[in-house]
């Protein structure tokens, strides 16, 4: 994903100014003409890479620093800073409420991933305890609703549509009426696509939006197409009164940086982005997890968020306890990863560990990276209770490394390349006051 590289960028132009032995003016130019390159290179526009430039220069004025003050961490916290403000709209979407029925519309265009993508939403919120149900009211492409029937019936969700009725309006209120009558509290209404952008489209959304009165129409939009996503999204939501936009096809090749740079300018919050043609492949958008975790710097929440949706709550390991307090040892990243073989698309996961490497973010390299898990954690299997528990790195000197190597059958190397790793999320880890820890576990399962 172009994107993963873009976070790559930034997290090595920020590695290179924090190794510098003095941080001047200097210093700070080529950091940022790094992140400049590498925002322009994902496709984001000219003036709104300027703007971060400007932006962060404006934020970190190096003369103005009181003596001892950490430059480093300053321009860090400046570019993530701007980084979060490029892709905020600042203004929050609609969110269903449980129990409390809600109707959502989608719209966008034909092949933009439309229907997989009401899916995934009826899906995500079926898994929060959502009574979900869905409705075709596409009728422009012949098969639609056979698409939604089967995505639907896969994810055991309601759904409602007809062969022979051509009037979506009509099936849309009778899906809507229906469902309500069934007690659902989130009702999904698929639009009909177009080919491009025209009037008869927005004709229909108009009517299917009249008749249903959705609480929140969402826009669907192909990530791929980039900068172009302005114009769309902007004609979207001046026709069709859009409240949110889920970006699609986030994996392969798109420039994500592009669509989701562009969207947010026209302030349309981002929700959800689609990353396969999967159920799981679809991931809350929030703004700032995400930097964090384009930065390498993990997504606590997400992970936390995570374990609780995929393993039953009465079996849900100690790991949560653990991971509010305490501190990171190998202990707790054994656990993390005993259970994230059991967590679904791992490429996601790994993103959201403070501190693992980003390169794993990368679809096609998830194999790599659970070939990766398997080696530490035979690695880990070599160590003694103490050194699992231990938080001092000192305790591994040289001839405990060298054991532990000949123990498992791996190279020192690999032994010295996987402490330097936990020492890496340790360092992250203990960055997260406490605090914010616990408020991270009390605001999940919501
Ligand atoms: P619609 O015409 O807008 O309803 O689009 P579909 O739901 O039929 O999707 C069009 C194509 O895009 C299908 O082949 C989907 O599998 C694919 N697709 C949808 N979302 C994603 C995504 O996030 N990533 C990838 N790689 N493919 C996607």
């Amino acid at each position: 994903m172009v994107l993963a590289q873009l976070g790559g960028s930034i997290a090595a132009a920020l590695a290179r100014m924090g190794r510098a032995t003095v941080v001047d003016e200097k210093v700070l130019a080529e950091c940022l003409n790094e992140i400049a390159r590498a925002l322009l290179q994902a496709d984001v526009r000219f003036e709104t890479v300027r703007d971060v430039r400007a932006n962060i220069k404006g934020t970190v004025n190096l003369d103005a620093l009181a003596a001892g003050t950490d430059k480093r961490r300053v321009i860090h916290q400046a570019v993530v800073g701007e980084l979060c403000r490029m892709l905020d709209p600042g203004k929050p979407a609609f969110t269903p409420t449980k129990g409390k029925p809600s109707v959502v519309m989608f719209v966008g265009l034909q092949g933009s991933g439309k229907t997989i993508t009401c899916t995934k939403y009826a899906d995500y919120y079926r898994r929060k305890g959502f009574n979900p149900a869905l409705v075709c009211a596409d009728t422009f492409r012949a098969g639609a609703f056979d698409q939604l029937k089967q995505n639907a019936s896969k994810a055991k969700i309601p759904f409602y549509g007809s062969y022979i009725e051509s009037d979506p309006v009509k099936i849309a209120v009778e899906g809507v009426d229906r469902f309500r009558k069934e007690k659902c509290d989130l009702i999904i209404v698929d639009t009909s696509g177009r080919h491009k952008q025209e009037a008869a489209l927005f004709e229909e959304m108009r009517q299917v939006s009249e008749a249903t009165k959705p609480n929140l129409v969402i826009f669907v939009m192909d990530g791929s197409i980039g900068q172009a996503a302005f114009d769309q999204a902007q004609a979207f939501k001046q026709s069709a009164s859009v409240g949110a936009v889920i970006v699609t096809k986030m994996d392969g090749h798109a420039k994500g940086g592009g669509a989701l740079s562009a969207v947010a300018a026209t302030r349309s919050p981002v929700i959800f982005i689609g990353t396969g043609e999967h159920l799981p492949d679809f991931e809350v958008f929030d703004v700032k997890p995400f930097v964090s975790r384009l930065l390498g710097m993990g997504d606590l929440s997400g992970l936390i968020d995570k374990i609780q949706d995929v393993i039953p709550i009465n079996q849900q390991p100690d790991i949560l306890d653990e991971l509010t307090k305490g501190a990171f040892t190998l202990r707790l990243l054994y656990q993390m990863f005993q259970n994230l073989q059991n967590m679904g698309p791992l490429g996601q996961l790994f993103s959201m560990i403070p501190g693992f490497s980003a390169q794993f973010i990368e679809k096609g390299k998830e194999k790599e990276g659970q070939a990766k898990i398997k080696r530490y954690m035979t690695i880990m299997d070599s160590m003694t209770e103490k050194e699992l528990d231990n938080t001092n790195p000192k305790l591994m000197n040289e001839s405990r490394i060298t054991r532990i190597a000949r123990g498992s059958g791996r190279l020192v190397k690999e032994v010295v390349d996987m402490l330097e790793e936990h020492k890496r999320m340790a360092k992250m880890w203990s960055k997260l006051p406490l605090a914010n820890r616990k408020l991270n576990m009390n605001n999940r399962g919501s």
